[in-house]
């Protein structure tokens, strides 16, 4: 009986562990509010909005050729070591630092930005000229259709 029991036991233990992290999951997919982003996701997104409002006012004639350079130099360098600390930030949670892939995802995303095809919406990196994103469908910046 005893030894029943703890079969039992481990059955419902490993139930419950595997269980748990799906429904985690779930829960942080549907229920990703802004208040949950983390700090350095928080950063990356404000430096990747900043960037699109910059595109856009200088597509709108708002911004000289000059201050649009600087600023886009600006924001992209800020964009980029959000972007960096964010993957460090996940990868350092996930236990274990893969820095090659980390590297990868670096090296597409400044070929993104430079581009003008890094979605300001998500952060996806998506292939040069796309107009749209990949990840979320959000018009990508004009600057990539021209
Ligand atoms: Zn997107």
């Amino acid at each position: 009986m005893a030894l029943f029991l703890g079969a039992a036991l481990v059955a419902a233990a490993v139930i419950l562990f595997i269980v748990q992290p799906v429904a985690k999951g779930l829960h942080a997919s549907l229920e990703r509010e802004e208040d949950e982003l983390t700090e350095t996701e928080a950063r990356k997104r404000v430096a990747l909005l900043a960037l699109r409002d910059v595109e856009y006012d200088y597509l709108a004639g708002k911004l000289d050729e000059e201050d649009y350079r600087s600023l886009k130099g600006e924001l992209t360098a800020e964009a980029l070591a959000a972007l960096e600390a964010d993957e460090r930030a996940r990868s350092g949670a996930a236990g274990g630092v893969d820095e090659a892939a980390i590297e990868a995802e670096i090296a597409q995303a400044r070929l993104g930005l430079r581009e003008g095809a890094f979605c300001p919406e998500c952060g996806f990196a998506n292939e040069p000229g796309s107009r749209f994103c990949s990840s979320c469908g959000h018009a990508l910046q004009a600057t990539a259709a021209r």
